[in-house]
């Protein structure tokens, strides 16, 4: 079952996009070598309980970090740790929401720590345009196979690997909602968008291959190849006027 939002469930989840999208901002001041993927989930955590909303990704599933901090090769659900150094020319996936008033929001971006590689630098120029691409297709009448069509046709013309394991989501009560919205898949098909429905758009692209392992600790996704991966995510809402993004500090 789709959840279609009425006008006050939208603005609940406005509400928890915005702190979401601005526990981004607070994460980007941390983009330095030498600082630990923990120290930004640590300022991370003091943002938003200083909202009076809650990180909604702290002890899902038992996940340990108000965030996912996801450093080069690891795609996404990198644990925050002490031991994770910044250094210069890293790529640093932030995935992070928040729960407000009963409602979540959820996004992420992939920093810079000083200058980076070409490769480095296309990369994630391709992914966040994926994302914008999928967006684009979030209208009404559209299926969800236009918006997984539209990423993977940009990613792949680049030679990259679209990540097929993990997928975007509805989000509104819960962190992840119905439907599934993959990264790769046929134009034309799937659940028809309607207005109302909010979603988590995120392509994960790999430098390499579209495989990706989960280590030891249950969480962390790396690559196969052991290339870079990027990851850009926001939460919208269709509307009878095209897609709007929530996630906007
Ligand atoms: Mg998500």
């Amino acid at each position: 079952m789709i959840a279609l939002r009425n006008t006050n469930e939208i603005q609940k989840i406005s509400a928890a996009c915005k702190i979401s999208a601005q526990a981004l901002k607070v994460a980007e001041e941390y983009m330095k070598p030498g600082i630990s993927t923990k120290e930004i989930d640590t300022a991370i955590y003091k943002f938003i309980v200083s909202t009076g909303a809650k990180p909604n990704f702290l002890g899902y599933g038992g996940f340990p970090g108000s965030a996912c901090i996801s450093v080069n090769n690891v795609v996404i659900h990198g644990i925050p740790s002490k031991s994770v150094i910044l250094k210069q020319g890293d790529i640093v996936s932030v995935d992070v929401g928040a729960v407000y008033d009963g409602f979540h929001g959820d996004n992420a971006y992939t920093f810079t720590v000083g200058e980076i590689s070409d490769e480095a630098k296309q990369l994630l120029k391709v992914t966040e345009e994926c994302l914008y691409k999928g967006i684009e297709q979030a209208t009404v009448g559209n299926r969800i196979g236009d918006i997984s069509h539209a990423v993977q046709a940009h990613a792949e013309s680049f030679g990259y690997g679209v990540v097929r394991k993990f997928v975007g989501h509805g989000v509104g009560k819960k962190l992840h909602e119905e439907p599934e919205v993959p990264n790769f898949g046929k134009a034309g098909r799937g659940v028809r968008l309607a207005a109302g429905m909010v979603l988590a758009i995120e392509p994960m692209i790999n430098l390499v291959g579209e495989d990706v392992n989960v280590s030891s600790d249950g969480w962390t996704v790396t690559t196969a190849s052991g290339s870079l991966s990027a990851h850009f995510e926001h939460s919208i809402v269709i509307t009878d006027q095209g897609p709007k993004i929530l996630t906007k500090a």
